[in-house]
């Protein structure tokens, strides 16, 4: 292996980029949120009624907390729900790694995650650990200064030293140099989450409609009248733009340019492994990994050299590339057979930050959408804030906390495309 490459995986923190000071907002912004969602919502007389367009998870978790505050809710998907990223990813439900503008969204998701079995909602939910790996100098000095940064911002982590990290991942390579370690990130079942969600949305009145594309909207002056779709028209009081990697296309319906890259992202799939040694979710040396119950491990990676767009055939380059990156940390499993390759699309932003608001001027359309290859953990803490914004749109009152946190994430931030520039 390269000894001064960094390989280093899901860390999109730049931390040459970032401050302490900008760690400690980030602890400081988690309080204010934590605040705003403990306030109970504000409910109008009249029952609002919300269509959601995009049945992955972003859809649904915003449906499961508007549903649970009162509004009427539909959800209209094109295909089946959670057929996309939603229903193909890795699990994880993770802080670590993300950048510190997100970190306090990343802490409230994993607590409402938690939160969420209580509800009868089952996610095989368990807060694993999620630990970085670095395996070279380069890479230790950045999973160093990361820990301090994170550390400022609130979160729980931990360095850990070569040999410590053989004690939680026994079998990984004896190049292991140190690890960075946060005890309450945690991972859950897609699958198991989505079917649970959408049995829980059903038996409480939401409407759940699959196989239903929206193909345009019928609008009036600043106003959506109600949405067009193969299954007929869907009016409401507001529509929520919930389309992951979809997001441009659809938005093109209301003459607004939002751009999002869609990108694949390829996971290979194990043999059962009988004994289960690896407990928490792993990055390092390209990839990212987990074992499941039943013992098989995920591992997969992407990034740049993957290919933009929506095919998600798997490619030979990428079985060859990560089982290659997946035997060099874990030498031990070289005879191990691989059984299974997904692929899903990713939603890319210009700016790696979502978008979260109202959709400029349109009066009654809202987005939540972008979310970089980490929306199935951040969609639990996204949707109850869209419930709260939702209530705030309907009562006519808005909270400090929208004008300052949220409309860091707001559509506005992207500006007018002039030829292939916005500006
Ligand atoms: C291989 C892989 C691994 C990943 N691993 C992780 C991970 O470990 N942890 C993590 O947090 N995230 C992970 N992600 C990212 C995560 O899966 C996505 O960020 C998340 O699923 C996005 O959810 P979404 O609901 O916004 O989008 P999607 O799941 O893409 O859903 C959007 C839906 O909108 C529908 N739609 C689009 N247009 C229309 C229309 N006109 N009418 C009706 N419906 C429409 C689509 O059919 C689609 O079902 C991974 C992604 C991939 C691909």
């Amino acid at each position: 292996m390269d000894q001064e490459m960094n390989r280093l995986s899901l860390l999109s923190m730049q931390v040459e980029k970032e401050s302490i000071a900008t760690a400690l907002q980030a602890k400081e912004i988690y309080n204010h949120l934590g605040e705003f969602l403990k306030d109970s919502i504000m409910l109008s007389s009249k029952k609002r009624t919300i269509t959601i367009i995009g049945g992955g998870i972003i859809g649904l978790m915003a449906a499961y907390f508007l549903q649970k505050n009162g509004y009427g809710v539909t959800i209209l998907e094109r295909k089946s729900f959670g057929a996309a990223a939603s229903g193909r990813n890795g699990g994880g439900v993770l802080a670590l790694g993300r950048e510190l503008r997100e970190i306090p969204f990343a802490r409230l998701a994993i607590e409402i995650w938690d939160a969420l079995e209580l509800d009868g909602i089952d996610t095989k939910f368990v807060r694993s650990g999620n630990v970085m790996v670095a395996s070279n100098e380069t890479e230790k000095q950045k999973l160093l200064a990361a820990h301090d940064l994170y550390q400022a911002s609130g979160l729980t982590v931990k360095i850990l030293s070569a040999n410590e990290m053989k004690t939680i991942v026994p079998d990984i390579f004896p190049q292991i140099n140190m690890g960075l370690l946060s005890e309450t990130d945690a991972q859950s079942y897609p699958f198991t989450t989505i079917k649970s969600i959408i049995s829980y949305l059903k038996e409480n009145g939401v409407k759940v409609i699959d196989h239903c594309e929206v193909y345009e909207f019928k609008t009036n002056q600043q106003e959506i009248e109600y949405a067009t779709t193969n299954k007929g028209n869907y009016q409401s009081d507001a529509y929520l733009f919930c389309a992951g990697p979809w997001t441009t296309e659809l938005c093109n319906k209301l003459n607004e340019e939002i751009p999002v890259l869609p990108r694949r992202s390829q996971i290979l799939v194990t043999e059962i492994m009988k004994k289960r040694k690896i407990h928490p979710f792993v990055a390092g040396n390209s990839i990212y990994l987990r074992q499941t119950h039943a013992g098989n491990i995920l591992f997969g990676g992407g990034g740049p050299w993957e290919t933009n767009g929506y095919d998600v055939s798997n490619t030979n380059f990428a079985i060859e590339f990560l089982t290659k990156r997946f035997i060099e940390i874990f030498p031990g499993y070289r005879n191990k057979q691989l059984i299974r390759a997904f692929a899903g699309t990713v939603e890319l932003t210009r700016d790696h930050l979502p978008y979260f608001g109202k959709i400029n001027s349109w009066d009654n359309a809202f987005i939540s959408a972008g979310y970089n290859g980490h929306g199935y953990g951040m969609s639990t803490v996204m949707g109850k804030l869209m419930a709260k914004s939702l209530s705030s749109y309907f009562a006519g009152k808005v909270n400090p906390v929208e004008t300052t946190i949220l409309s860091n994430f707001s559509v506005a931030r992207i500006g007018q495309k002039v030829g292939d520039q916005y500006v």
